[in-house]
């Protein structure tokens, strides 16, 4: 579904991502890992329309994404939840959600009961000030705002960031849901262990290249993914 073939990005004259080749398949959780700064946050923002690749392409259900802003990129159903969540912090619970919506001409409140099932906690503080949930009440209010665009593919930056590991649990379950409703997730994560757990497939960035590929299992007991991101021999 999606196809991202021989990609080079970065910002201005300084490049950051060489060569990538990288697929996600419907109904797909795959997982994105590597050091800090190899370019993870930077590869979604080439997908969804916030840098523009200087070399390569980016192909969507048989489209090519070139040349498309971040409005069109969500009109074309993929939705990227960003890492530190940026949510609107003046703005209630409701608001930030309904601002997933912001495309659809019809209503959103099938997406809305929707979301609020996924995430009760949500739903219990819905017309609290964004700015002041915990950190695991803002990144479902993230993932709901994503959401509710209707997307093919979401795609998650740094979804364990300052939580705790049980809520972290709880996050990643949801994905699995996620899916079994028929979408495909991207997944940036720190936390190697539980991402290579949870993905289908996963890759290893470092300094903007693939570095590996290959099954969440294969990768989980790769001697070098061990050695580099689990600090194990
Ligand atoms: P982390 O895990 O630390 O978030 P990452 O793998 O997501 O890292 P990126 O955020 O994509 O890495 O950063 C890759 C490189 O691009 C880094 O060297 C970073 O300094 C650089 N970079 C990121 N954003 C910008 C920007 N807006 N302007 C210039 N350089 C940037």
């Amino acid at each position: 579904m999606l196809e991202i073939k021989s990609l080079e990005a970065g910002y201005g004259r300084i490049g950051v991502l060489w060569d990538i080749d990288l697929t996600v398949g419907e109904q797909e959780i795959v997982a994105l890992v590597g050091s800090n700064g190899a370019g993870k946050t930077t590869l979604l923002r080439a997908v969804s329309g916030v840098i523009a690749p200087t070399k390569g392409s980016i192909v969507f259900e048989g489209r090519d994404l070139s040349g498309l802003v971040p409005e069109q990129v969500v009109r074309r159903g993929i939705a990227h939840v960003p890492e530190g969540r940026r949510l609107f912090a003046g703005l209630t619970v409701r608001e930030n959600l309904k601002l997933g919506a912001f495309h659809l001409k019809d209503s959103a409140s099938a997406d809305f009961d929707r979301v609020v099932e996924l995430f009760p906690r949500l739903g219990e503080r819905l017309d609290q000030i964004a700015g002041s949930l915990s950190g695991g009440e803002q990144q479902m209010c993230a993932i709901g705002r994503g959401l509710m665009s209707r997307p093919k593919l979401i795609m998650i930056d740094e979804l364990s960031l300052g939580l705790a590991p049980n809520l972290v649990d709880q996050l990643l379950e949801r994905l699995e849901t996620i899916r079994s409703e028929g979408m495909s997730v991207l997944l940036v994560e720190q936390d190697v262990d539980a991402a290579l757990t949870l993905a289908e497939r996963a890759y290893v960035l470092e300094t903007g290249q693939i570095a590996l590929e290959g099954s969440g299992d294969e990768l989980l007991f790769d001697k070098r993914v061990r050695e580099a991101y689990l600090g194990v021999a």
